[in-house]
């Protein structure tokens, strides 16, 4: 059974590049017949918003995109919204931790930032760590924790390297120990991104995980925690970002390019999905187009290999009507 997801964060309102990958995972799943999810990515509590989730599942209405299950429609693979899936993260912890695959680690966060000058792990992620809490003694765990609450590390295997075949970026491999050991549970007990995504994608039975090139860098950690786990990993395909006219990731900073902006300043969705079509190499011009209207095209071309640079000029029509 195939299906696939989007995973918005509720830290922020959607923008164009978020509409972008959430078009092209929707399109994968649409053409391959699969069940299509939303999931609602607010384990980082202190930095999510109830109004963003509304506003995310409000802006991807408005594009033209459905969903099969999601937090608004439920569905057997709920519940879709990661704070109220905190009991699975914690089942996962405790089989890593029964596999001593996890160790508490005291760093600050001034001296995980020295390492900054060291060889670096994987970009998105920052410098490798270097390993400084994993052969505490207990005497000595005892003593940092008295100064400070611990962080939880994944062990990952010395020398360790992870391949995987990426849809869209081909093949991948990391360097020998694969980034250095992982945050799975920051100090003040949120549980990372990492886990929470692995855990996720594979207890609601995710085949085809398609996000943004970003993540590339996530997916070795990921794959190490499934298998640490005994979970099965899904297909991955990494889309390259769109850039802004001066180089930089398309972002907040570029203006009018949140969903909801352009909706209140009158700007049709089928324009919008136009532009992101012919961004994606699906269109040869933007013309106002449907999402349905693109399952075909999407089906005979590859998935977009380059990043894009929007013009200036595109989102000034946009907006010009
Ligand atoms: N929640 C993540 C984000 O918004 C995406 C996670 C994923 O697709 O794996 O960047």
């Amino acid at each position: 059974m195939i299906a696939g997801r989007f995973a918005p964060t509720p830290s922020g309102l959607m923008h164009l590049g978020n509409a972008r990958t959430a078009l092209l995972a929707w399109l994968q799943i649409r053409r391959l017949g699969g069940s299509f999810l939303l999931r609602m990515e607010d384990i980082d509590g202190p930095r999510s918003r109830p109004d963003y989730a509304e506003a995310a599942l409000r802006d991807l209405r408005w594009l033209g995109l459905d969903w099969d299950e999601g937090p608004d429609r439920g569905g057997p693979r709920g519940p879709y919204t990661q704070s109220e899936r905190h009991a699975l993260y914690e089942q996962a912890l405790e089989r890593l931790r029964g596999q001593g695959l996890l160790y508490p680690c005291y760093c600050s966060r001034a001296e995980l930032a020295a390492v900054a000058s060291a060889p670096h792990g994987l970009a998105s992620e920052g410098p490798a760590y270097p390993g400084t809490c994993r052969c505490l003694t207990e005497e000595e765990r005892r003593e940092r924790a008295l100064r400070k609450p611990p962080s939880l590390r994944f062990a990952v295997p010395p020398g360790r390297i992870v391949r995987f075949d990426d849809e869209c970026a081909g093949p991948q491999e990391t360097p020998p120990g694969a980034g250095g050991d992982f945050v799975v549970r920051r100090a003040d007990g949120i549980f990372s991104y990492q886990l929470a995504v692995a855990v996720d994608d594979a207890a609601m039975g995710i085949t085809h995980v398609l996000r943004g090139s970003d993540l590339l860098d996530s997916t070795p950690r990921q794959l190490l925690l499934l298998e640490a786990l005994g979970l099965a990993p899904p297909r991955y395909a990494h889309v390259p970002l769109l850039m802004g006219p001066d180089g930089k990731r398309l972002a907040k900073r570029h203006g009018g390019t949140s969903l909801q902006a352009l909706r209140e300043a009158g700007v049709r969705p089928e324009r919008v999905v136009g532009l992101l079509a012919r961004w994606s190499g699906l269109l040869e011009r933007a013309e106002p187009v449907r999402p349905r209207e693109l399952v075909e095209a999407a089906a005979k071309r590859p998935l977009p290999a380059l990043p894009i640079v929007v013009r200036e000029e595109e989102l000034s029509g946009m907006l010009e009507g």
